[in-house]
């Protein structure tokens, strides 16, 4: 079977997990596993975190569910509020989803349907880069980029335009993160010169690709779509289920995009006219997706029932109290806990362990973007020739640091020939030292013939 992140666990036994707590999961002879990935990118302040346990609980003994339409209840409306407030500014609609691959289609739909309703219903396609990822759902799925993860349902898929991406592990000797991301945007000008006329929408993940093997590019290129959507009358979906809640070191990463002209007085940040948000959003503790909208978008479905206008997308859970309560005792921990301050000496300290994996002679880059930190593994580092698929070099580091001690273990779960950590914020100084340790040693391992 494959899953998610594209390993196949089939040849490993199963590890079975009875509890978890902080940055660690615990098996039933009692083996301890440190959560180097945040349990697939979701955990972002440790499991079972005290406030939001108590919170959850209370949220149990007031109400546990309750339809969205027709009706309402408190924790969405404060969860709204909250998110708008937070999020880039003129975003101020939010329509909720229970997992991610959802909160995507419902921008894809969303984005066809306003063009539809504002009397062009020529726009049908959208426009994706190569190795992104935005879901398994059909939708998500044919936006995603060619992979394995796609291809087999090929045949059901929508066709988007898919443009070369910005990924800066391609770039050229000597050439800059910015100078490559600027080359790279040209194909992006390009395809939407061609097919602005027919196309909705164009689909990012924000600064990293996260399951195309955390490959990242420079912020520069929000600023460029930002622009160019704008000037071709496209919108501009930003998939920050990753790389939302301060993953990349700001709480979202479109707020990194640097002003296109300097010394203007222009603030960094773009605002997409739609940003899906689901992982982080809940801490990791239950599923929950949010899409956000400008509120002109909004408008174009809000008219007399016979205007036939009215955007049809629910899903049952939609809003599930319990989901937004987690959600909100989550931005209570951002403020009370200023994360995205201490995660800077997190990410230096990620940075500063892996001195000796920047020097091994099969690691080709060691790459971050605040909280994220990748390892990319190569045959030759300095050709930057993969290591073929079937070596599974990745698989031979994962089962290494699974059994890094007799009694504790690193879950790293790599993306092929990419190593990465992606931890809960409330991991140790000391748990990122052992962690790069262990890593080291388990390249070592998955390199040694
Ligand atoms: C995980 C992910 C999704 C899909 O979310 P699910 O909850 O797994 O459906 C979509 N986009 C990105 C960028 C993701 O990382």
């Amino acid at each position: 079977m494959k899953d998610h992140d594209g390993g196949d666990a089939a040849p490993l036994p199963l590890v079975p997990i009875r509890s978890a707590e902080g940055a660690w999961l615990e098996d039933f002879e009692g083996r301890r596993y440190l959560d180097a990935v945040g349990s697939w990118w979701t955990n972002i302040f440790g499991h079972r975190h005290p406030y939001i346990v108590e919170q959850l609980k209370q949220q149990l003994d007031t109400l546990d569910h309750v339809m969205l339409a027709g009706f309402t209840h408190a924790p969405v409306v404060e969860l709204s509020e909250r998110l708008v407030k937070l999020a880039p500014p003129g975003l101020s609609r939010c329509t909720y989803a229970d997992n991610g691959s959802s909160a995507v289609e419902v921008a894809l739909k969303m984005s066809f349907h306003y063009w539809r309703n504002t009397g062009k219903p020529g726009k049908t396609r959208f426009i994706a880069l190569e190795n992104g990822y935005h879901g398994e759902t059909l939708g998500a799925l044919a936006v995603g980029g060619p992979s394995m993860y796609r291809d087999t349902y090929a045949p059901l898929l929508l066709s988007p335009i898919h443009v070369p991406s910005p990924d800066c592990y391609e770039r050229g000797p000597g050439e800059s993160w910015e100078d490559y991301t600027r080359r790279q945007f040209q194909h992006m000008e390009l395809a939407l010169e061609r097919h602005a006329h027919e196309v909705c929408a164009v689909i990012v993940e924000p600064l990293v690709q996260c399951a195309g093997g955390m490959r990242m590019y420079h912020p520069i290129y929000l600023s460029l779509l930002r622009e160019a959507c704008d000037r071709h009358g496209v919108h501009l979906i930003a998939d920050e289920i990753a790389v939302g809640f301060g993953r990349t070191g700001t709480m979202f990463a479109c707020e990194l995009a640097p002003p296109l002209q300097y010394g203007t007085g222009a603030k960094r940040g773009i605002t997409p006219d739609f940003l899906c948000l689901s992982k982080g959003l809940t801490a990791g503790t239950l599923p929950l997706a949010v899409t956000l909208t400008r509120e002109t978008i909004f408008e174009a479905f809000y008219d007399d029932y016979a205007a036939g206008k009215a955007f049809l997308h629910s899903h049952s859970y939609t809003g599930n109290p319990i989901g937004c309560r987690a959600a909100l005792a989550t931005l209570d921990l951002f403020e009370r806990e200023q994360p995205l301050a201490s995660n800077r000496l997190l990410s230096n300290l990620m940075w500063t362990q892996t001195a000796e994996l920047r020097a091994h002679p099969h690691v080709a880059e060691v790459r971050q973007q605040g909280m994220i930190l990748a390892i990319e593994l190569a045959k030759n580092v300095h050709r930057k020739t993969p290591y073929p698929a079937a070596e599974r070099r990745g698989l031979r580091a994962y089962r290494h640091a699974l059994g890094a001690t007799k009694d504790r273990g690193v879950l790293l779960r790599p993306l092929g020939n990419v190593l990465y950590f992606m931890p809960p914020y409330v991991i140790a100084p000391r748990e990122i030292e052992w962690l790069a340790q262990v890593t080291l040693e388990a390249v070592r391992a998955a390199t040694a013939d």
